[in-house]
């Protein structure tokens, strides 16, 4: 019998949202989860499911029940004809990316980060660029949901489709995702050439670097005209780096730990300190070539509160000159760098911010230089207006103050999500705070 265990705290990665569950579950098996969805019905008490805790925001807490799926976390079957895995909802992207080396295989596209389960990245709908691949949901082609009776649905395009639609990106709002099924490649390694530009060459040229590398993305330093262009490609050439010297040793990111917390009592530093490290870590062309997962992961060293909203992708430049105007007309608003600007191919996954879209995500941050919170309150504002205006629809798990009312007009799929998520959960078991404005 599966035991739970009171006065655990959670909090997300970024230690910017926590929570007290009442009962605390790491169950090891289906039939664990099932005891405790039956538990929480006797009791009638909610039941939040976590993955890796990556989410910058309320998503993942509950005061009631918590069940972490760290203990459901292995490879239940391997297709190598059809280079598909299916995997226990639990399991961290960090421990796929090496099985799937083991066998030749590897994840098309991922996110900055592997400590991410794979149930987890897609009830946000995580994504990363390329203008041909759509968010990592799109990868996945079945799955399988314990829904709030304890009925197990198998999901995918043949088998219960309309379901399978929305929970590829469930908002863990729909049950316990207790498998996946991800569509892989061969392995495959990746080239990184990053080179400096500037901002209006990059908006002018957009469609040139969109069709110049698979995975293309930039950073723009705000308050400056600066920018990084990464273009990264699958390549047959040997693992190698010539990458700069005080980005790799992370000598460079301390140092910018602390000016970023002397800035917190002088902010008109941040300008300069968006130039020096531009200077310091991006301004020479590097490159790189490794293994894929290496390439698109990367170390995020410091907490920093963060939004991304992705809009449609032919407002990328309206948008971008809209929030830098914005900063230059209010120069005691300060904004860190960088603001990444990221892709993804359209898609028909209900409650995906690229559904039916081609879309320009657009990341904002604010660093928390040794946990310390620098206000961002009017650049948070300001951001959203804009987003709002071009027709963005944010990041399910990062920082936004949308409402139900939002999401039904920028949703055309909205209501047949929710008829979903109350058909398969009529006691609203699987709610939350933050559930409960997306939907009422
Ligand atoms: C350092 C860092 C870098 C990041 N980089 C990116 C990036 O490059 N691109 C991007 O798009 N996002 C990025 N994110 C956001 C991150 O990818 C998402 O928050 C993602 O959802 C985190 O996955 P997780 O496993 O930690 O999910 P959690 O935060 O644990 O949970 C997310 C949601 O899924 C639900 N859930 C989890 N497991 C299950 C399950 N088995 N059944 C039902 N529901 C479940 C939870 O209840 C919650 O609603 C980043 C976050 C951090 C902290």
């Amino acid at each position: 019998m599966v035991v739970g265990r009171g006065g655990y705290k959670f909090q997300n990665w970024a230690q910017t949202y926590g929570s007290s569950p009442e009962l605390y579950f790491q169950p090891t098996c289906v039939e664990e989860i099932k005891e405790i969805l039956d538990l929480a019905r006797q009791r009638s008490k909610r039941v939040k499911v976590v993955g890796g805790g990556h989410s910058p925001s309320d998503i993942a807490c509950t005061d009631d029940f918590m069940i972490r799926m760290d203990k459901m976390n292995r490879i239940l079957k391997v297709d190598k004809e059809k280079k598909q895995v299916t995997v226990e909802g639990g399991m961290l992207l960090t421990d796929l990316n090496k099985e799937l080396d083991k066998r030749g295989l590897a994840l098309s596209n991922l996110g900055a980060v592997s400590e991410v389960a794979a149930a987890g990245v897609i009830g946000t709908g995580t994504h990363n660029t390329g203008i041909t691949h759509g968010i990592l949901a799109t990868q996945v082609v079945a799955l399988a949901l314990m829904t709030a009776s304890g009925e197990i649905l198998e999901c995918s395009e043949a088998t219960n489709p309309e379901i399978f639609q929305a929970a590829r990106l469930h908002l863990g709002s729909l049950g316990v995702i207790l498998s996946v099924t991800i569509q892989c490649r061969s392995a495959f390694r990746l080239k990184e050439i990053q080179f400096s530009s500037s901002l209006q060459e990059v908006l002018d040229n957009l469609d040139a670097h969109l069709n110049s590398s698979e995975y293309f993305r930039f950073f723009w330093f705000p308050h400056t005209e600066n920018v990084s262009v990464f273009y990264q490609d699958p390549t047959d050439k040997p693992p190698a780096s010539k990458a700069n010297w005080f980005r790799d040793s992370f000598l460079g990111y301390y140092l910018l730990e602390f000016l970023l917390w002397i800035s917190t009592f002088m902010s008109g530093m941040v300008p300069w300190i968006n130039r020096f490290f531009f200077r310091l870590l991006f301004a020479s062309k590097s490159q790189r070539v490794n293994i894929s997962h290496k390439v698109f992961n990367f170390d995020c060293l410091f907490k920093q509160h963060v939004q991304d909203w992705a809009i449609p992708i032919e407002k990328t430049k309206d948008a971008l000159m809209q929030l830098k105007d914005w900063l230059e007309k209010n120069p005691h608003v300060v904004a860190h760098f960088p603001v990444e600007v990221r892709f993804a191919r359209g898609d028909d996954i209900l409650m995906s911010p690229c559904y039916h879209r081609d879309s320009c995500y657009m990341n904002i941050i604010m660093y928390r230089p040794y946990g310390k919170d620098v206000p961002h309150q009017e650049y948070w504002v300001e951001y959203e207006n804009i987003m709002k205006k071009v027709g963005g629809r944010p990041h399910w798990a990062k920082a936004h103050t949308c409402t139900r009312k939002d999401f039904e007009k920028m949703y055309p799929a909205f209501g047949k999500f929710k008829g979903i998520r109350e058909k398969l959960d009529t006691t609203g078991m699987f709610l939350n705070a933050y559930l409960e404005k997306v939907f009422y």
